[in-house]
């Protein structure tokens, strides 16, 4: 067993009880299974698309803010920390957090809604969905199959939630939605990891771009409290430290109160094998005390940024462009690439168009448009 060097908890995933892959692949030499997810999601073209993808701020609109790259790889670390403290499998999880987000459109959520509303006599778009869509068969890198060809456990892991109707269509992997059976620990940690990330740097991105301010969020207890902790260590501290020092503080009580939490459901649903994690209720999580704490955050975060008129005015545009492409070449497929022409009349042109305009990038979004829709843009 070379997944890993220490010892993992009875109710951990591992390779040795996984479900593997869809296509059978010899074991690799030098890697553990998981590692080998993880490593295939890094070299995708998906992953590398993110950069280029909102998170919150529009690319353009600066260079230090988090794109969807960051953001996975900050959920990565933050998931894999907790993971590790906890005994379970961080390949695992570190695959997971890596590939959470590979289906989002360009300009985040608003483009993801708008694309969902073009869809919506069509199947619908979802996000979540469309990640698990690109690893199982939208990248194109091997010869023996489509997609990424990953464990059963990181598919899993990908798709968070689904609906009935949909969870039929997926077999195996779309059962535990209907058996109301939880996930592994690995993805509930993603989920949660997730959410400590944006929290966090969204404070942090949204302090930088002005839009909210440090005297705002004094108002909100969470971030106060360390506040003023970072102070008592550092009294003169002003500025872009006093956010960094307040930020992370954040951070580490968010995991230790996760961390201490989740050992407790673990011991008090009585969990000894990886089918208890799947019957007993959710069981990573944070304390009652911490859960209020980041309502809070979360709220204030959606009042005062994600809904800041700056924001709206670019998510606005934003879904202008994608409901505009998607049309244009609804009305005419033949101003598809070819090659998607070509899977348009096996999979329907909706999807494929949907396909074709969720993996884009911001830019590349804005110079189709230019490109379908200005007349005196000369680049065909
Ligand atoms: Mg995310």
């Amino acid at each position: 067993m070379n997944e890993h060097v220490t010892e993992l908890a009875a109710w951990a995933a591992c390779e040795a009880v996984s479900n593997g892959r869809v296509h059978a692949e010899p074991r690799p030499k030098t890697r553990g299974e998981f590692q080998r997810d993880r490593d295939r999601i890094v070299h995708s073209t998906a992953f590398r698309r993110l950069e280029y993808k909102t998170q919150v701020f529009v690319n353009h609109e600066g260079d230090l803010f988090r794109t969807r790259l960051t953001h996975s790889i900050e959920v990565a670390q933050i998931a894999r920390s907790i993971a590790r403290a906890l005994s379970l499998n961080d390949d695992l999880t570190e695959a997971i957090a890596l590939a959470h987000d590979l289906g989002h459109t360009p300009f985040g959520h608003a483009g993801q809604d708008a694309l969902n509303e073009c869809m919506a006599a069509h199947g619908g778009f979802e996000h979540n969905l469309q990640s698990l869509r690109i690893v199982d068969r939208l990248e194109e890198r091997y010869g023996a199959f489509d997609g990424l060809n990953l464990m059963f456990e990181t598919r899993a892991g990908i798709l968070k939630h689904c609906a009935p109707a949909k969870a039929r269509e997926l077999g195996e992997l779309g059962n535990r939605f209907l058996e109301d059976r939880r996930p592994s620990l690995e993805a509930q940690i993603c989920n949660l990891a997730d959410e400590i990330a944006y929290n966090n740097h969204d404070v942090d991105d949204g302090l930088r771009s002005g839009l909210i301010t440090l005297e705002q969020l004094e108002q909100i207890s969470l971030f106060a409290r360390h506040a003023r902790q970072a102070l008592l260590e550092f009294p003169k501290l002003v500025g872009r430290r006093l956010i960094h020092e307040t930020v992370r503080r954040v951070i580490d009580a968010q995991v230790t109160d996760l961390l201490t939490e989740t050992q407790q459901r673990i011991a008090a649903n009585g969990i000894k094998t990886l089918a208890d994690v799947e019957r007993a209720p959710p069981l990573v999580g944070f304390s009652a005390a911490m859960q209020a704490e980041n309502r809070e955050l979360k709220t204030f975060l959606r009042t005062e940024l994600y809904r800041h008129y700056q924001v709206v005015r670019m998510t606005n545009k934003a879904r202008r462009v994608i409901r505009d492409l998607f049309a244009a070449f609804l009305a005419e497929p033949r101003l598809l690439p070819p090659q998607y022409q070509a899977s348009g009349e096996q999979e329907g042109m909706p999807r494929v168009i949907a396909d074709y305009i969720a993996g884009m990038t911001d830019r590349y979004a804005i110079k189709e448009h230019r490109r379908l829709f200005d007349v005196g843009y000369l680049e065909p």
